[in-house]
């Protein structure tokens, strides 16, 4: 007993001699000081952060980290200098190649350090500071509050005030009917011209990309002319839906998590206030309805087909489903399905729990609700993972170079050409795209690669 009690008091003394010793050793100031760090933004093409120190001891190393959203982007930057008492370092970010920073969109709000080195020993990490990766390329008109931020560069006020108005009105049917809480506040860049539209996204963007999101960020780029209001106010709405779901759910948890017809046909439904449906969407849908050719559920779990037509009735018919299941059992129910997803919950899981029906089961129900012959499936042999669909894929997967050591948001470019560029008021129709689906949304195909996780992931476009 004694000696545990000498052992005891032994500890108390050498922490009390360890502890000031420690104290004063943290804070003591470092002989290191930051004179500046600053940062420049020359949107598209890079930023340009520069630091310059001075120490007791030549400088020798210096490494730039940049975060956003309290997540290193990519690798701990060294710039090449000289090693001396004082230094002015910089590193030039950029925003067209991967190796040396890579894509921002604009609207990217983060902050960055630099961390610092002497001959003596000494470190020094700089505080976090502050940037914002801004378009100055054009003069933006913008309407804003703590959840969102509109800026577009042509049309009136009236026309940015009826985007962001309908935006809001598509966040907050998210937030107060769906139960989606803790939205991140949202950007949405509206570029009225096509080139100057491209300017703006990643290298290696498809041609006919008409609006692309970057949940990651909290940013939606689009493009429409303030001609065709009611496409664009459409497009904000569907992908701020995508934006906000993406960022919740299917970015966090991966693409498995969330159905995507159950993505998409949402994110059709929160187009408009009255969740009325979109008309090419809806013709192709009551064609297959009246043919009885509509595509089983399952088959639209993780992809959408890559056939106009039949892309068209997959939206179509997922919005259907969507509505029905809002419209049927309600909205409390619907907001229960995506807390479970946002658990991490799989598809058939999440709705067995909440409707008490897998997928197949649910399709029926709804099919029996629209009055078209059940299908024949078997709830013991289910898979867990969905069949590969029977319709051709896309002959343009994904051919983005995936970064290899970035943490890259997985980009969701989405409606294509025909929307991308619909035709302006008494004007001839759009051309023809080039690519093989039409008007749609295309968050839907594809494969590509997702190093956050060290494993494939898919990417869609
Ligand atoms: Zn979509």
């Amino acid at each position: 007993m004694r000696a545990r009690i000498a052992l005891a008091f032994l500890l108390v003394v050498l922490g009390a001699w360890l502890a000031p010793s420690a104290f004063a050793q943290s804070s003591t100031p470092s002989p290191i000081v930051v004179a500046s760090q600053t940062y420049q933004v020359n949107f598209p093409q890079g930023m340009r952060f520069t630091l310059d120190a001075s120490s007791v001891a030549p400088i020798q190393i210096v490494r730039l980290t940049v975060w956003q959203r309290g997540v290193a982007l990519g690798a701990r930057y060294s710039p090449s200098f000289v090693p001396s008492n004082r230094v002015r370092v910089s590193f030039d970010w950029s925003f067209q190649m991967f190796a040396e920073g890579g894509y921002l969109p604009p609207g990217t709000h983060g902050e960055y350090s630099w961390h610092i080195e002497d001959a003596a020993g000494n470190v020094y990490d700089t505080p976090h500071e502050k940037y914002t990766v801004e378009d100055r390329t054009k003069k933006w008109q913008v309407m804003e509050n703590d959840a969102l931020r509109v800026s577009w560069h042509a049309g009136e006020g009236d026309f940015g005030k009826a985007v962001f108005e309908r935006a809001m009105l598509a966040r907050d049917f998210l937030a107060n009917k769906l139960g989606v809480q803790n939205i991140a506040p949202l950007e949405v860049y509206i570029y009225a011209d096509r080139d100057e539209f491209f300017k703006s996204l990643p290298a290696y963007s498809y041609e006919w990309t008409g609006a692309r999101m970057f949940p990651e960020y909290g940013v939606i780029l689009i493009n429409f002319d303030p001609d065709n209001l009611a496409w664009g106010l459409r497009t904000t709405s569907h992908e701020l839906s995508h934006a906000i779901l993406h960022a919740k759910i299917r970015g966090v948890l991966g693409d498995i998590a969330l159905p995507l017809w159950l993505d998409e046909g949402l994110a059709v439904y929160n187009e408009t206030d009255d969740h009325a449906p979109d008309e090419q969407m809806e013709e192709a849908y009551q064609a297959a309805l009246k043919k009885d050719t509509l595509i089983p559920l399952r088959a639209l779990q993780q992809r959408f087909p890559s056939n106009s037509s039949q892309a068209q009735l997959a939206y179509g018919q997922s919005y259907q489903v969507v509505k029905f299941m809002v419209d049927a059992y309600g909205e409390e129910k619907f907001a229960e399905l995506l807390n479970i997803y946002q658990n991490g919950a799989l598809p058939d899981e999440g709705l067995q729990q909440v409707y008490g029906m897998n997928q197949d089961q649910l399709e029926n129900a709804w099919r029996a609700k629209i009055g078209v012959p059940l299908r024949d499936v078997s709830v013991f042999a289910l898979p867990t993972v969905a069949p590969l669909p029977t319709f051709e894929f896309s002959s343009s997967l994904d051919a983005t170079p995936t970064p290899t050591r970035e943490i890259v948001p997985s980009p969701e470019p989405t409606r294509v050409s025909e929307l991308a560029t619909p035709p302006a008021a008494g004007a001839t129709p759009a051309q023809t795209p080039s690519a093989p689906v039409n008007s749609l949304c295309g968050a839907a195909f594809a494969l590509g690669g997702l190093v956050i996780f060290g494993v494939a992931k898919r990417k869609r476009r």
